[in-house]
């Protein structure tokens, strides 16, 4: 008899085959559509990009890319960039994209009578609501804010991330099937209502929007802000005034997009401020149009002249800051500094508003366990003078809405 060509697939097969696609959290073909656009068969590639992923689009932006990470290329020169090219086609075939191709035709239908709640409407409630209306599932999604997306809307800065492809992806997820409320903050009303109006399986995804905060001396000084807040503010459009000296606590993806974000509401401020002392009212719009551009680089120049500043202060060494490299040089390249291994020690403040941030020279971050255990050199303090500062070190959950009546227990963690 011949050998059998057949082979038995296991997880340890896949992991030494196929390890970008083990590596991305919904498995997707990642050789396989790289393969596809390569051989110039772009739509199918799309179909095999988007068909596992309900946010393919935002993912082609924003994602982590842990695929580009295990790419076996890596060991040769560098790795596909697999991320790129996600992007490349769902610009020709995603919902935001002039010939959206529709992964999914058939309308599902509603085959099943249990209603599900899915609360929050960031990447986790929406894909839940996605998969559970292909299943034939009724689902309503309850949103606190005004707006959908979670932090794809109210986190992640425009200039990364489009909030129309935000807006297409979201609305090719509606479209099967799935209710959206928007404004509807579970805590106004409770788990036991939601039993009652008759939903059978209810969903927490609530992300993480809390800001940690960090208990030093002066933490309560006016000008001392939470990175969510701020960004939230930002991002839904609300006027939200930062001082022209900013320090931004944290070395994660979270405190540079923060920081970036301040650098662009500095500049904003002093445009709007240039723009009312020095034009005048009366304009034509082509002409208001050519005074702002060289206002904007006005503005952008005093920046990196010094006259608007933003520091970013991390316990990481440079090396181990866990923010993206591409991240860093792009935020350092518009103008923040970086004051690394250095740690947080007190706020100083005059008239109850904060003057400066004192740091302490950060030996290490972790312990030989490789627990987060930071050790400081004493003598070693220095202050920079700011007048705000914006904490990004961390989030957490708001799950103040849990009633005892709804008997869910949360660990300690
Ligand atoms: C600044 C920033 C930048 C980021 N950049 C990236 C990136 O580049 N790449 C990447 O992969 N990830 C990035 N992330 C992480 C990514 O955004 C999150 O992993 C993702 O949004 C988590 O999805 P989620 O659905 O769990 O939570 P969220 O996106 O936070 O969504 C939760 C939703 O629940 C709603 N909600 C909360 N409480 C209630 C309530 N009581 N009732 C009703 N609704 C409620 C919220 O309003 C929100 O809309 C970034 C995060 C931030 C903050």
């Amino acid at each position: 008899m011949g050998e059998s060509r057949s082979k038995l697939v296991d997880l340890d097969w896949l992991e030494s085959n196929f390890p970008c696609m083990q590596a991305c959290p919904v498995h997707t073909q990642a050789g396989r559509y790289v393969s596809l656009i390569a051989q110039g068969k772009y739509e199918e590639a799309y179909r095999y990009a988007r068909s596992p992923n309900p946010l393919a689009s935002i993912c082609g932006r924003v994602c982590g890319h842990p695929c580009e990470t295990a790419c076996r290329r890596g060991a040769l020169d560098s790795p596909i960039s697999i991320r790129a090219l996600k992007r490349f086609v769902t610009e020709r075939y995603g919902p935001e994209s002039r010939n959206p191709v529709d992964v999914f035709p058939n309308k599902p239908k509603i085959t099943h009578s249990e209603r599900v709640a899915v609360i929050g409407s960031g990447p986790a409630g929406l894909s839940a609501a996605h998969d559970l209306a292909l299943l034939g599932y009724p689902v309503t999604i309850f949103e606190a804010s005004s707006v959908p997306g979670g932090m794809l809307h109210l986190g992640i800065p425009e200039y990364r991330l489009p909030r129309d492809v935000v807006q297409a992806q979201i609305r090719e997820i509606l479209d099967l099937g799935p209710e959206l409320r928007l404004n509807s903050r579970l805590g106004n009303f409770s788990l036991q209502d939601l039993k009652a109006e008759g939903f059978k399986a209810i969903l927490l995804a609530i992300g993480l929007h809390r800001s940690r905060d960090l208990p030093i001396p002066g933490h309560d000084l006016d000008g001392v802000i939470k990175g969510v807040d701020f960004l939230l503010n930002v991002n839904l459009g609300y006027r939200f005034s930062i001082g022209k000296r900013v320090a931004v606590i944290g070395g994660g993806n979270v405190a540079i997009d923060v920081a970036r974000s301040a650098l662009r509401q500095q500049q904003q401020q002093t445009l709007e401020t240039l723009t009312s002392s020095l034009l005048p009212d009366s304009l034509s719009d082509s002409e208001l149009q050519v005074a702002m551009k060289e206002l904007t680089d006005v503005t952008r120049t005093a920046l990196r002249l010094g006259a608007l500043e933003v520091h970013m202060v991390c316990l990481e060494s440079r090396k181990e800051m866990p923010a993206f490299e591409e991240e860093i040089e792009e935020a350092q390249r518009e103008g923040l500094t970086i004051h690394p291994s250095r740690g947080p020690k007190r706020f100083t403040g005059q008239n109850g508003k904060v003057t400066g941030l004192e740091t302490v020279h950060c030996t290490s971050v972790f312990d030989s366990q490789h627990r987060f255990n930071p050790t400081f050199e004493e003598g070693t303090e220095s202050i920079i003078t700011c007048d705000t500062v914006i904490l990004a070190i961390g989030q957490a959950s708001d799950l103040s809405f849990l009633r005892s009546e709804d008997g869910i227990s949360i660990p300690k963690r």
